[in-house]
């Protein structure tokens, strides 16, 4: 039975099932609109899938559902999946696929949810299984998009733009209204179609006009044409409603354990004048990068703040320590005005804080969307994936600056330190930069904005 709110209307309080895969650059976008959601008065749930790659998603799950009691948990325990079948060591991408080989499961979780479901967010990357499951029991199914409106715009137009050619092979792909992707800003793996996340990607992008709408973390001010390129028709005449809902704001009660060092660190630095560099949760750059960019840090004379990551996995490979990483006569030298971690760091916090004048950035759309929100300029040193699309929108937004040279994939030599400092400096010392990373971060914080309007409507449009 449909329930009533207390002003006696006849609307009801929908019931929102929300739908992650796995790795925390989709998990965090889900968390964050699971928080929104509830505190419009949906009544929401958020399915985990068993096990998690991480340890950082289970973490931040417990630390999730400890701080909204009101959000209700709900399980889907994965089948095993033979790896050596599929031809990918990644293990993203294998999560991923046991996840939409999961979808039979769907519809006994989904039937006992209660009280009746009233539509079901589902991430993109399980989109071509999980949409069609949800549809076979009349329920809506809506996609949370988690990189930008031009990455959605790509994988929308992929499927289009491969029926023009004979074999499966890509170049550069102009997606009309939405500009052009050169074949180097590409996703690498999409180069070969027997690559597992080739497949899934198109399939993805093959079922997104199957959904009752798409939802994206991104707002109008940051990708107006890409935005209007997709609900205009342009890029697929058969796209459902494409909705800005971003930048999702951070849950407010903190988003999982992290060391706070850091922060007490930035409580002694000036205003603005630290370098945070960071490329996310599942980024490994190798060691000799790692070296070189530690000399770029060092030589440039700024202080900064500096997350290392070494391996893909948290909980999987061994742990190599700073000090065999970066020699301890390094660690010695740079103390009094750089700070190095290898933990898990409070991000949003980080670039939220007064001292921070700039971000060495991966470019995963989540930190895009954070130091957007924050007005922080960037630095965009794009490492695979749809990293490169991103970095193209940070530049075209005046977020930041995007040196396209510089190497991803380690796919060349390391970039050298003396670069990286000279970069550093420029980037520090570029006032109208400043001024448009603040104009970015007045529109992405605009509380009553376009994309909170965007989600006012979803919502009311579910409780009719
Ligand atoms: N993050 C964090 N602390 C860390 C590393 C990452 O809080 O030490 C968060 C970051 O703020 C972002 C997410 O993890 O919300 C990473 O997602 P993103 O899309 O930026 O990159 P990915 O990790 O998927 O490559």
């Amino acid at each position: 039975m449909a329930e009533t709110q207390p002003y006696g209307d006849r609307r009801r309080t929908p019931h929102i099932v929300l739908v992650p895969s796995a790795g925390m650059g989709h998990l965090t976008p889900f968390l964050r609109l699971a928080s929104q959601l509830s505190a419009r008065d949906c009544r929401v749930s958020l399915l985990t899938t068993h096990p998690t790659v991480s340890a950082a998603e289970a973490r931040h799950i417990d630390a999730f559902f400890a701080a909204f009691p009101d959000i209700r948990p709900l399980d889907l325990h994965l089948p095993l999946l033979d790896p050596s079948e599929l031809d990918c060591t990644d293990p993203f991408f294998l999560r991923f696929e046991s996840i939409r080989r999961s979808a039979h499961l769907l519809p006994r979780v989904l039937a006992d949810a209660s009280p009746p479901v009233s539509a079901a967010i589902v991430d993109i990357a399980a989109a071509s299984s999980y949409l069609p499951a949800v549809a076979d029991m009349g329920i809506p199914g809506y996609v949370l998009f988690t990189s930008s409106a031009a990455m959605l715009a790509l994988c929308a137009y992929l499927p289009t733009y491969l029926a023009t050619k004979s074999t499966f092979g890509v170049g550069d792909i102009d997606i009309p209204g939405a500009g052009r992707v050169p074949k180097s800003s590409l996703p690498v793996l999409l180069r070969d179609p027997n690559q597992l996340f080739a497949k899934q990607f198109l399939e993805n992008g093959q079922a997104l006009p199957k959904a009752d709408g798409i939802l994206v973390n991104t707002f109008h001010a940051l990708e107006p044409e890409a935005l209007a390129a997709l609900n205009e028709g342009k890029v697929t005449p058969d796209l459902p409603p494409v909705l800005a809902i971003g930048p999702i704001l951070p849950a407010m009660s903190g988003e999982g354990e992290s060391v706070s060092a850091p922060l007490a660190w930035l409580d002694q630095q000036p205003d603005r004048s630290v370098v945070y560099v960071s490329f996310g949760s599942r980024t490994a750059m190798p060691a000799e990068q790692i070296r070189e960019l530690g000399i770029g840090l060092e030589r440039s004379g700024l202080r900064f703040l500096w997350v290392v990551k070494s391996k893909v996995v948290d909980r999987a490979e061994v742990e190599v320590g700073l000090e065999e990483l970066l020699g301890e006569e390094y660690l010695t030298k740079i103390k009094d005005r750089g700070m190095v971690v290898k933990d898990w760091v409070e991000q949003v916090e980080i670039l939220r804080h007064r001292a921070v004048g700039c971000f060495v950035s991966h470019c995963g759309w989540n930190s895009v969307t954070e130091a957007a929100l924050y007005g922080v300029r960037m630095l965009a040193w794009p490492m695979g994936g749809d990293q490169r699309v991103n970095a193209a929108v940070v530049a075209r937004g005046g977020l930041g600056i995007w040196v396209e040279g510089w190497s991803w994939q380690a796919e060349k030599e390391p970039v050298k330190g003396e670069e990286i400092s000279e970069r550093l400096r420029d980037l520090m010392a570029a006032e109208g930069l400043t001024a448009s990373a603040a104009t970015m971060g007045a529109a992405a914080a605009d509380v009553g904005g376009t994309s909170y309007q965007v989600l006012t409507h979803f919502i009311e449009r579910l409780s009719l």
